[in-house]
């Protein structure tokens, strides 16, 4: 049995939310130790998803509610900004700016509203520029169009270089674990035949829709966790820019070096299990919206593949949550959602300030506009 003596926080799972709260905790000098079940980091959403690092383009204006919508929208810019400057090498195709397009011409003044609103950067381009930056577009179809600043990246180049960063921090990250106890005070793991032992402060729990099954062997409870499959088709390489209709149900589609990718605004459909098994009626809603966007050559294969995300939800609705997740579990034990892999910057900030509150014992005294009643908030007449 080998004890990690210095470790004082326990990280279970090692997709983006693990790996990037651990990166911070090591940052701040707490030797995080991330165990992934996983014979390699990084074996779920994190790895299946479109790699698109969102820049609030599409968050802004397809949230209903529109302070969500900017929650979101300028988390994601925070999340964009982060990766980009921590690992800048995982951005694809990074001279080509990618395109945002409306097939509607009634939602522009409400698109180009809630950008400004939340800050987003666009700037509009002509038909004839639409139709150079992406050859394959349909313009026939496309109402307006931007230059955005979403960006493709690579997930395993980050969740690697987070994993590098982790251990250069003090911190350590093991894969094929199997958790025999996980306790404050007292947890232990064997990885490739050897059995290791910590005595963590914290646990934080970032296992993505596996987190119900370590809450209920280890806690016994578990969070109102919902899943949600989502299809991505995947095809040969589409000339030009990374392209995608900001509308409800229609097509997006981003570059993965000699690969396309392609999804869907709003493909989310309500399971009662974690599944990657294809549904191919709803892979079918996909290339339909992706027939109105480009025109893919009819002898290119357009393979489907699935994956389930998951939300929280405190009472019942039929949308899926975007927020950011964390739930106390117990006392010093979080179970953590980053929503979008671009907010799990966002999210790691928040964690790792409970975290170092927690185990340092220093808290800050509130600021006299802390305390002081306000009352309701003054709304302006127009
Ligand atoms: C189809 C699809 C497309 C998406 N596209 C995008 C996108 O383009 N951009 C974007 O920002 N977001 C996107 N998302 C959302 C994003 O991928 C997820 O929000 C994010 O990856 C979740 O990360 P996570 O670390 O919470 O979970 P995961 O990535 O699922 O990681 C959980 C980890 O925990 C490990 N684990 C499970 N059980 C145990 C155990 N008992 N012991 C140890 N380890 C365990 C797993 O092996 C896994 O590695 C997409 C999601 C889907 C499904």
């Amino acid at each position: 049995m080998i004890e990690l003596p210095k470790s004082k926080v326990m990280i279970v799972g090692a997709g983006i939310a693990g790996l990037m709260i651990a990166h911070r905790l090591a940052q701040y000098g707490l030797h995080p130790t991330v165990v992934e079940a996983s014979e390699k980091i990084a074996a779920g959403a994190t790895i299946r998803n479109q790699g698109w690092l969102h820049a609030g383009t599409i968050h802004a204006q397809s949230i209903a509610d529109p302070n969500l919508s900017t929650r979101v929208a300028q988390r994601c810019m925070y999340g964009h900004d982060y990766f980009r400057r921590f690992c800048p090498e995982a951005v694809e195709n990074p001279t080509i700016p990618s395109l945002a397009v409306t097939l509607s011409e009634e939602r522009i003044p409400e698109i180009i509203d809630r950008w400004e609103e939340a800050g987003v950067a666009f700037r509009p381009i002509t038909r004839r520029s639409l139709e150079t930056r992406c050859p394959a577009i349909l313009s026939q179809n496309v109402a307006a169009s931007w230059i955005v600043k979403d960006l493709t990246i690579d997930s395993r180049v980050v969740c690697s270089r987070l994993a590098v960063a982790i251990q250069r921090d003090g911190g350590c990250v093991f894969t094929r674990c199997r958790i025999g106890k996980l306790r404050l005070g007292d947890a232990s793991f064997e990885s490739y035949g050897v059995e290791y032992k910590l005595s963590p402060a914290f646990v934080i729990v970032a296992a993505g829709h596996w987190t119900n099954e370590i809450l209920t062997t280890h806690w016994n409870m578990t969070v109102a966790m919902r899943f949600w499959k989502s299809h991505l088709l995947v095809t040969r390489r589409v000339p030009g820019a990374a392209v995608f209709a900001v509308d409800d149900g229609e097509a997006g589609i981003v570059h993965h070096g000699d690969r396309s990718v392609a999804g869907m605004t709003g493909d989310n459909v309500l399971c009662l299990e974690p599944s990657n098994e294809v549904d191919q009626a709803e892979a079918e809603k996909i290339r339909a919206a992706l027939s109105r966007l480009i025109a893919i050559p009819t002898d290119a294969p357009v393979v489907p593949f699935a994956c389930t995300k998951v939300d929280i939800v405190d009472q019942a609705s039929s949308i899926r949550n975007l927020d950011v997740e964390v739930v106390n579990v117990s006392q010093n034990v979080l179970a953590v959602f980053p929503g979008k892999m671009t907010e799990a910057p966002f999210l790691a900030d928040i964690v790792a300030r409970e975290v170092v509150e927690a185990l340092n014992g220093i808290t800050t005294n509130d600021r006299p506009i802390d305390s002081i009643k306000v009352g309701a908030p003054v709304v302006a007449a127009l």
